[in-house]
This record gives C-alpha cells, sequence and structure tokens, in this order.
C-alpha cells in the first residue's frame, strides 16, 4: 500500500471514483489537493467533502481564495479559516508565470507572507509549485527558470519555521547538485515526485547521481502523482481518466524500484520518447518515499 501525498480532487461528484482509483492503484492514503480559480476561489468544497466522509483516508490541502487579496491585507485569516474547516495543509500555485499573471498575485506580497506565517504557527504543510519543466522557459533573463528557481529558495529561506513540499523534484532532476545544496540550505523543505513524466530521462542519464540523491534525501522525498479529478466544464485544467491517473503512478514505482537493467517508455513528449533505465533503489528507501515520509502529516487523522 502506498500514501500519495499530491492527488487534486477537485468535483465532489466523483468521490466513488477517487475510491475505485485509489483502490486499484493500492492507494491507502492520500493528500487531496485544491487548485486555485479565477471564477470561484478554488475547489476546496470538494476536498473537504472528501476529507469529512473518509478521515482515516484523506487529507486535504486547501487553496486560498485569491479574490479576497483585494479586500484583505493578510491571507492569514484565511489559512485559519481552512484549519477551522478540517484542512491539514495549504496548497500555493503561484511560483509560475502563468498562475502569477492570472491572479495578478506575487508569491512574495505582504498577503502570502501572512499566510505562510499562519501556516507555519497551525503546523500545516505548503504544499507549493515552483517553476515549471526547465523547457517552458526562455533563455534570456528576466523570466528564466532559474530565477524562478532562486524566488522560491529565496521565499522557502525567509521562513524558516513553515514546511514547505515543492511538487515535481522542485523541477531540479536536470540540476541534481543544484538541487542537494537547496535541501541542506532549506532543512524545512520537502519534495514529491508528481508527477514524474518530464523528470525521467534527466535521471536516468545521471543514474548513479540520481540514486545518490534519493538515498541522501530518502526521509524528505514523497510519492506524488499529480493525478486529477476535475469536472468535464472545467477547462483551465486537465481531466485525466482513472487509466491515465493509475498509468503515472505504476510508472513514478516502476522507475523508482525496478531492477537495474529494466527500462520505461519516456513519457514526456519534449524529450522524443525512447527508452529509459531504472533507478533499482533499496525496499526500505522506497518504502519511506511511498509510505513513511508522509505519515507526519496525517497525525491525529
Ligand atoms: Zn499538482
Amino acid at each position: 500500500m502506498i500514501t500519495d501525498i499530491h492527488i487534486h480532487f477537485c468535483a465532489a461528484d466523483r468521490f466513488d471514483e477517487l475510491l475505485q482509483f485509489c483502490a486499484e492503484a493500492g492507494i491507502n492514503r492520500a493528500g487531496l489537493v485544491s487548485l486555485p480559480d479565477k471564477k470561484n476561489g478554488n475547489f476546496n468544497s470538494a476536498v473537504q467533502k472528501a476529507f469529512k466522509s473518509a478521515p482515516e483516508k484523506f487529507i486535504g490541502f486547501g487553496c486560498l481564495d485569491h479574490r479576497r487579496e483585494r479586500t484583505e491585507k493578510n491571507g492569514a485569516m484565511q489559512v485559519e479559516e481552512l484549519y477551522n474547516e478540517g484542512f491539514k495543509g495549504l496548497k500555493l500555485l503561484l511560483g509560475k508565470p502563468a498562475a502569477e499573471d492570472e491572479f495578478k498575485l506575487e508569491m512574495e506580497s505582504s498577503y502570502i507572507a501572512g499566510a505562510l506565517k499562519a501556516a507555519a504557527n497551525l503546523n500545516m504543510p505548503v504544499l507549493f509549485h515552483i517553476a515549471d519543466p526547465p523547457d517552458h522557459f526562455p533563455k534570456q533573463p528576466p523570466g528564466t527558470f532559474s530565477r524562478w528557481i532562486e524566488r522560491g529558495v529565496e521565499l522557502f529561506s525567509n521562513f524558516p519555521e513553515t514546511t514547505f513540499i515543492t511538487a515535481h523534484l522542485l523541477f531540479l532532476a536536470g540540476g541534481l547538485s543544484n538541487l542537494s545544496r537547496i535541501m541542506e540550505t532549506l532543512p524545512n523543505l520537502y519534495l514529491d515526485t508528481a508527477p514524474g513524466r518530464w523528470f525521467y530521462r534527466p535521471l536516468s542519464e545521471n543514474k548513479d547521481a540520481a540514486t545518490n540523491f534519493f538515498n541522501c534525501y530518502a526521509d524528505r522525498l514523497l510519492l506524488g502523482s499529480d493525478s486529477i479529478f476535475v469536472s468535464p466544464d472545467i477547462t483551465t485544467y486537465p481531466m485525466l481518466g482513472i487509466e491515465e491517473n493509475n498509468r503515472t503512478i505504476r510508472r513514478i514505482n516502476r522507475f523508482l524500484s525496478a531492477g537495474e537493467h529494466e527500462i520505461i517508455d519516456d513519457p514526456y513528449p519534449g524529450n522524443g520518447g525512447g527508452w529509459l533505465a531504472c533507478l533499482n533503489l533499496d525496499k526500505a528507501v522506497i518504502k519511506k518515499i511511498t509510505r513513511t515520509n508522509a505519515d507526519r502529516f496525517f497525525k491525529d487523522a
């Protein structure tokens, strides 16, 4: 059985499908993650309904309603509301150009600072999306990939009491020495594996460094799939079926655990396909990443 810390659940009427997916994928417990929405604020109510229906199985990461930033100078109030509604964590998506543009809000704003401080006081981890795959960014400043990473690292270092989980290995699978340096600088930082597609090639091509990295930070890596359940009428986020979500989990698991000479098909279109060698990590390391590291976020659940 596994714990998946990163499943977007944004459609309350797909709850039965979520349960079926968890049963098929062997997911014992999951972090259900909301998303921000320009029109309705967020999808927190779907997440809340799910964790109230199965509190032993699910915890919720709620989103701020960014529309309230116009009238409230400090995001702390919203984080306290989330806490009182039973959410265990906070989700922020502001670390990339599209989100910053859409919500007209910078992650360095005093509004977000208030939210991050409140999250620390309430012991709520913050699942933070910083950057995107490097090939999505211009090569020239100011909007380069490395600039977004620097902004994220600077923000995290300003809130040492807040626990951060950055999704997608911080998009630094192609820069593991930099990522190691960041992990050493920020003891309050965890990474998740969601959803994996882009990172297989850089990890596989530097297999020894990748294996060392996973072994070294085995206590601070979390399995996340980025599986997503939205309503068909939502066009801002992709709607993936159970089968696609399931394939993602199987692929991450297989990549971490399969033997040295086993291979997987590269799923990232930007890489042009091809076969990749798996990491062959020890069982004890895999158990931490796919299950026990997440335990601390489920306490009192
Ligand atoms: Zn996500």
